[in-house]
């Protein structure tokens, strides 16, 4: 019993078996996942729009906004995004987020710390602010999602970690069954600023899980930069 108590443990912190095909893990190279689900993941490399971030096609590359971008203004400033929201990344932050598979951070982290090092001017940000859930949300997931991906950053990079400064103060519909158009209306006055005076001329940098229409950052960025932010800018795992 004591050695079947100590192989699920073992198990638990080194999995042997990929978290989505099941496989065997043979190296642990690539965190939870085999080494074929790996190289299945679509990564998000540039040339980059220079405002949300996405790929952009390459003949669309000498004008450095995507169309989206074109018809719409942001108020951040820019967006990075390590992935592409398909296939095996959208599974793997699904099983985070949904299924409460919290020791995919550290393989969130790991990817995270590889990009930010490659693309983000990251010495220039004063604050993270992670995406703040709404209390009630808080309590039905016990965690969030965005304070455990921009825990790691702030240790690794020296930032200050902004908490409670921006916050949830009405509770939403869930973004995933909305449009565009929807979402921006859905998300409108869902946020709220305490203790404004430390944001002013700061360059902030709001962490999320996935980054999809980009509203809910961008109703974050409004207000930032309303209570006197300079820069805004946004990382996420997956777009
Ligand atoms: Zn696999
Ligand atoms: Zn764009």
């Amino acid at each position: 019993m004591l050695k079947e108590f100590f192989t699920g443990v073992v198990d638990l912190l080194y999995p042997l078996h990929c978290l989505i095909c099941a496989e065997r893990i043979e190296t642990k190279e690539f965190g939870p996942l085999c080494s074929v689900c790996f190289q299945k993941i679509a990564w998000n490399l540039p040339p980059f729009c220079s405002k949300c971030g996405r790929n952009i096609p390459v003949e669309l590359s000498t004008e450095n906004v995507c169309l989206d971008c074109k018809k719409r203004r942001h108020y951040f400033d820019r967006a990075w995004s390590v992935a592409l929201y398909t296939g095996i990344m959208r599974e793997c932050i699904h099983k985070f987020k949904y299924e409460g598979k919290l020791g995919l951070v550290h393989f969130f982290e790991k990817i995270l710390f590889d990009f930010i090092e490659r693309f983000v001017p990251i010495e220039k940000f004063d604050y993270l602010i992670p995406v703040p859930l709404h209390y009630t949300k808080l309590r039905e997931r016990e965690f969030n999602q965005a304070l455990l991906l921009a825990q790691p950053i702030a240790k690794k990079f020296q930032k200050k970690l902004l908490t409670g400064v921006l916050y949830r103060k009405k509770f939403t519909a869930p973004q995933t069954e909305l449009n565009a158009p929807q979402r921006r209306k859905n998300i409108q006055g869902a946020f709220g600023i305490r203790k404004q005076n430390i944001l002013t001329k700061k360059n902030i940098l709001i962490i999320d899980d996935v980054f999809t229409t980009g509203s809910t950052v961008d109703e974050c960025a409004k207000l930032l930069k309303r209570n006197g932010a300079n820069i805004v800018d946004v990382l996420s795992i997956a777009c």
